[in-house]
């Protein structure tokens, strides 16, 4: 059997039609296939290699980190240095009430830990979240994923969770004092980079305050400069009080985060004890990378050029089959009539050296998310392939 008939075998599958690609090297925006082919990646590993792949001050950590130690002991027991100093840089990157972190394996599981928070601060267990939302794939995620497609299977989920849309007033009167939580995304990914009304995210936030909520935001896809500030609700002028970090947070290791004041999370010390307990959360090597890679993002000026460059593929992306360009930064919906074309124009594209996938609820539109040090040259370059793959 060659590799893909054993990955087909013996690697469990969930989707029906994987990209299946088999590449063997990556390096900045590229990545090479077991055949020598060359590829651009305008996935980024779902926002995960916003700094490209290997970056060598983040392989140089890893390499430093696994010499002196991996898994030592459950999470919070030891005092690791990787761990407490991406906390502290972590910190000093946010709002002053952000100061604690809470290192995780993924995001759904960030996902979790703030759930878990949120009804134990507030003793209370109603829910919202939003239509069309993906905050991870756990149950408790799941309980708040905003699509009944698929929820349904997975029912009985967590009880008292309301659904209403991103950006609607019946999400903000919904708010009331036996609200939990409200957790919504900074920008919202998977119904195809949809943003934020300010406005609107300021009421919300108004309302959870009014009525002693907390305010989730979930910027697992959103954070480390993707939509042009390090974190997307710096652009709101809005706080909230739980912070979900995941994704590029690991350098491309595993690693997720929820992020609140030291107060509300020392609510998981006391009754019980050990509120959230994670083996491998916060792994050194994890955060050895994750903490490489965020100094390489910040020491660079990758951030401050995203909107020039979100620009640029505003004003090249134009194809009268485009219907519209939904933008966010460097992550931009190209929105198709139906999934056909869009589909037929990710493989193409994909046989030209271009890799990008669609949307989860918007599976007509085509995810443009190259990492974020992606050049002009080449922008005009992968520009003109789409261009040319649309059918
Ligand atoms: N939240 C958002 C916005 C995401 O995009 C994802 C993953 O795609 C998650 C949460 C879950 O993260 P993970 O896959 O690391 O569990």
């Amino acid at each position: 059997m060659n590799n893909r008939q054993l990955f087909l075998s013996h690697v469990a599958q969930t989707s029906p039609a994987p990209i299946g690609l088999e590449i063997v090297k990556a390096a900045g925006i590229k990545m090479w296939d077991v055949n020598g082919k060359e590829y651009i990646d305008l996935i980024s590993g779902f926002s995960v290699c916003n700094i490209g792949h290997s970056n060598p001050k983040v392989i140089k950590a890893v390499k430093d980190q696994v010499d002196q130690y991996m898994h030592l002991i459950v999470y919070g027991e030891f005092i690791e240095t990787p761990q407490v100093a991406y906390a502290k840089m972590l910190t000093d990157h946010l709002p002053a009430s952000l100061n604690s972190v809470y290192f995780t394996n993924s995001g759904a599981e960030a996902t979790e830990g703030a759930m878990k928070l949120a009804k134990r601060v507030t003793g209370r267990s109603k829910i919202i979240a939003c239509n069309k939302a993906y905050h991870g794939s756990t149950q408790g995620a799941l309980s708040v994923m905003g699509d009944e497609y698929w929820r349904n299977a997975f029912r009985p989920l967590l009880p008292d969770i309301f659904h209403y849309d991103y950006n609607s007033d019946t999400l903000i009167n919904a708010v009331d004092d036996n609200t939990a939580c409200v957790i919504v995304e900074t920008v919202q990914a998977e119904s195809g980079v949809n943003k934020p009304i300010p406005e609107w995210i300021k009421c919300v936030q108004k309302k959870c305050a009014e009525h002693g909520a907390l305010l989730i935001f979930d910027e697992i896809q959103a954070g480390f400069g993707r939509t042009g500030s390090l974190w997307a609700f710096e652009q709101y002028d809005v706080v909230p009080d739980i912070l979900l970090l995941g994704k590029a947070l690991g350098g491309g290791m595993p690693l997720g985060a929820f992020i609140a004041d030291i107060q509300l999370m020392n609510s998981l010390t006391t009754n019980p004890v050990l509120g959230h307990i994670t083996t491998f959360g916060g792994h050194p090597v994890s955060c050895a990378a994750g903490m490489a890679a965020m100094k390489v993002l910040l020491q660079n000026n990758w951030i401050e050029e995203v909107k020039n460059k979100e620009q640029l593929f505003l004003r090249l992306l134009k194809h009268k089959k485009i219907n519209t360009v939904r933008s966010a930064g460097l992550w931009l919906a190209l929105e198709f009539d139906n999934l056909e074309i869009c589909h037929r124009t990710i493989n193409r594209c994909i046989e030209r050296g271009v890799v990008s996938d669609w949307f989860l609820f918007a599976p007509n539109c085509m995810r443009i998310a190259p990492p974020l040090i992606i050049t002009v040259e080449e922008i005009e370059k992968i520009a003109e392939i789409i261009l040319l793959s649309i059918d």
